[in-house]
């Protein structure tokens, strides 16, 4: 890991600039100057693999946000969708590599079931872990809890 200070906020944005061709609106509700110590590369790839699966199995018109707080021992990063949500029987395995749930539904989409995998992998290098709430046909709530570091 190369670690670093981060400006969360800037991160945000620097990856919602790549998703602004989506028929999906994109909220920033990092506050401004949110630092946290971090591989940069690495978050950056973790929070794209969540705004990325956020956006595409989202509804027209739908919402992304994404938010950060700590609570004196973890940075707590949330990404939040309105979308399609994940139906309970397949959450157990969202995590697993090459794992989709309903590959019919995701099919159109394009991906290879990696993207999770990813993300916990960069959240455990961290020494942190990811959470994630879903129901279907209501959205999800991905949240990654990264320990404070001091650089
Ligand atoms: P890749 O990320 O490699 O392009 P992928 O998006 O299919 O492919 P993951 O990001 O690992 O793979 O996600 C695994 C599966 O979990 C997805 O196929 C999808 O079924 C489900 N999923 C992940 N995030 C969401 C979300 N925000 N809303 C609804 N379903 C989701
Ligand atoms: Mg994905």
């Amino acid at each position: 890991l190369i670690l670093e200070s981060i400006d969360l906020r800037q991160l945000v944005e620097e990856i919602f600039d790549m998703y602004t061709d989506f028929p999906v609106k994109l909220i920033n509700s990092v506050q401004e100057n949110y630092t946290l110590v971090a591989d940069r590369k690495k978050l950056f790839t973790l929070l794209k693999n969540l705004v990325d699966n956020a956006v595409k199995y989202n509804k027209e018109e739908g919402l992304v946000e994404v938010k950060a707080y700590s609570d004196g021992t973890w940075h707590k990063i949330e990404v939040k969708d309105t979308g399609i949500g994940i139906p309970r029987v397949h959450l157990p395995f969202i995590f697993e590599r090459f794992y989709r749930a309903d590959p019919s539904r995701s099919r159109d989409l394009g991906g290879t079931g990696l993207g999770l995998s990813i993300v916990k992998h960069i959240a455990l290098l961290h020494g942190g872990k990811v959470e994630v709430e879903s129901k279907e046909g209501e959205g999800s709530l991905f949240r990654v809890y990264l320990p404070i570091l001091s650089e």
